[in-house]
């Protein structure tokens, strides 16, 4: 029975796609952008045993080489993820399909569907595909949150399965792609068409950043021109909570302005994209 590493599970996200939602988080991220506010969600735990020193509750022990996590003394302080070296968790933990299932089975009556993020969810397609199945079986909607670095067609199978994909575009020209995330946006350019064709695209999202103007701009222009109506498109204002010391030296401890990321949005409505938020 296939299990994964789960970063976390939350019962009732307002936040990760339309209506009440169980979001999954799985680890592992082939990119490593500079404004992650998840950054511990990047790799997988090494064991190096950093975290156990550093957790003030006795929380962590090193067993046999692996990590083990106590939750019944963990006080959530987060003191593990900030000394962690490797941009990593101890709190993860390898789940199951059914694992999960019956963790959705619980809050099923409250729920509209369920998202997969992460890290990238698309790094383990069989696994989300057996989950799908059943989740649709109890009447729920699937969604995939997804920075695209994997190829959706060659997940075919999985893209018909699901209810729609929110995919990150997070710049249109790809040596600023490079920078901000270790990786070219090539797949990333070819999913937005493929997931168009499919009808299968959920919402695009940008994050909008301090100091790039003529990025931002490039991005939401080429991106909205693509998309024009047939997808939601998100313009998230860059927040520096919780991004790490390389990503604040790039982009400030700022919050980027409402005013500015309205202008934004006009140009993509001008572009012929009717439903344009800002976040
Ligand atoms: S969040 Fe991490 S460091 Fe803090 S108590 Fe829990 S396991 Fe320990
Ligand atoms: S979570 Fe990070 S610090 Fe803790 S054992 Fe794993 S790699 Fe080391």
């Amino acid at each position: 029975m296939e299990k994964i590493p789960i970063n976390r599970l939350i019962d009732f996200s307002p936040v990760d796609g339309t209506g009440n939602r169980f979001a999954i988080f799985v680890q592992k991220c082939p990119f490593r952008c500079l404004y992650c506010h998840n950054p511990e969600t990047i790799n997988e735990c090494s064991a190096c045993g950093v975290c156990v020193e550093a957790c003030p509750k006795g929380a962590l022990k090193k067993e046999s080489g692996a990590i083990i996590y106590d939750e019944s003394k963990c006080v959530g302080c987060d003191t593990c993820l900030r000394v962690c070296p490797n941009l990593s968790s101890p709190k993860t933990r390898y789940m199951s399909v059914e694992e999960i299932e019956s963790r959705i089975t619980r809050v099923r009556p409250f729920i509209r569907g369920i998202t997969v993020s992460g890290g990238e969810c698309a790094l383990y397609p069989s696994f989300l595909e057996e989950l799908f199945i059943r989740v649709k079986r109890m009447g729920l909607t699937c969604l995939i949150d997804s920075n695209g670095a994997k190829p959706f067609k060659d997940l075919e199978y999985l893209v018909d399965l699901c209810d729609g994909v929110m995919l990150d575009v997070k710049a249109y020209d790809d040596d600023f792609h490079r920078k901000l995330t270790s990786k070219s946006n090539a797949v990333v350019i070819e999913n937005l068409d493929y997931l168009l064709s499919k009808n299968k695209l959920e919402e695009v999202r940008t994050v909008i950043l301090p100091k790039y103007d003529d990025q931002n701009r490039n991005t939401v222009d080429n991106v909205s021109r693509i998309i024009g109506n047939k997808s939601r498109y998100k313009l998230i204002r860059y927040r520096y909570y919780g991004v790490r010391e390389e990503g604040l030296k790039e982009f400030g401890k700022v919050i980027v302005d409402e005013s500015y990321a309205q202008a934004l949005a006009e140009l993509a409505r001008k572009n012929g994209c009717v439903d344009v938020v800002i976040s």
